[in-house]
Parts: structure tokens; C-alpha cells; sequence
């Protein structure tokens, strides 16, 4: 009866020590630089990981046009949604969006103001990117 005790008690032990080994092995690369670890990821994971956004046409955040005919802020919310003037009434489809100035891009997030741009000015005629300075939204037209 004592000894089957002192053997359980040995194996509560070798157990014990085999967890507290397991975990220095996985602590181990918690011990590593982490901006190092961090610096070792390519490019572009390191920013779709950090960023909140989406990609496509389909998900383009609202604009704002400069209406055709009297120059007035034309809300257009969806992409697919007719640009239609609220002071002149002039009606423009969504095909002709890049006949229009764009004015600025309207965060889904936030509500604020994005910045956008063309990575291809010869190629589109479209906005290729949007980001927003307040949450950091990022929407893109393509993929990488
Ligand atoms: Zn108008
Ligand atoms: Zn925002």
C-alpha cells in the first residue's frame, strides 16, 4: 500500500516536470524580439493583418460627384445605384461614374471624409484606393 502511494506520487512528479518543460518550449519563442518576429512577415500580410477594409468595386465606399449639370455634391451610396443630382434632377447612370469628378469618398466606418487615389492613371479611370485618416479603413479596387 505505501509503495503503490510512493509511485503515484513519482508519477504526479514526472508529470509535472513534462508540463513545466512543454511550456518552456512553447514559452520559448514568446522570448523572442516580437518586432522582430513582426518584421519577418512579408509586406503585404503585415498589412491586410492590421487593416480593417475591403477590396472590389461591389464594396466601394459611398462618393460624392460633382453633378454634370450645375456643379452641386451628388451622393451616390451604392456603386450600382444612379447618380442622380438632389438640385437639378439630372439623372447620370452608374456606367458614366468615371465621366464625373469624383469629389471625395465617404467612410462606411466612421462617416469621415477618405483619402483615394489611382495606382494606374493610364489603365483606370476609376479610384483605386481609399483610405481613412480617422479609423484607418482602407478599401482597395483590386487585390494586390
Ligand atoms: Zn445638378
Ligand atoms: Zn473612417
Amino acid at each position: 500500500m505505501v509503495e503503490r502511494r510512493q509511485q503515484l506520487r513519482y508519477a504526479a512528479a514526472e508529470t509535472a516536470s513534462a508540463v513545466k518543460y512543454a511550456f518552456e518550449v512553447l514559452a520559448e519563442p514568446l522570448r523572442v524580439d516580437p518586432d522582430a518576429a513582426a518584421l519577418r512577415l512579408p509586406v503585404p500580410d503585415a498589412q491586410t493583418t492590421t487593416m480593417v477594409g475591403e477590396v472590389g468595386w461591389g464594396s466601394r465606399p459611398a462618393a460624392v460627384l460633382a453633378c454634370p449639370g450645375c456643379g452641386s455634391d451628388v451622393y451616390q451610396h451604392r456603386p450600382t445605384t444612379v447618380i442622380d443630382c438632389p438640385e437639378c434632377w439630372r439623372e447620370v447612370t452608374p456606367e458614366r461614374f468615371s465621366d464625373l469628378e469624383l469629389r471625395y469618398l465617404n467612410c462606411p466606418e466612421c462617416g469621415d471624409r477618405m483619402r483615394h487615389g489611382r495606382r494606374h492613371p493610364e489603365q483606370f479611370d476609376l479610384p483605386e484606393w481609399a483610405s481613412c485618416d480617422t479609423c484607418q479603413y482602407h478599401w482597395e479596387l483590386e487585390h494586390f
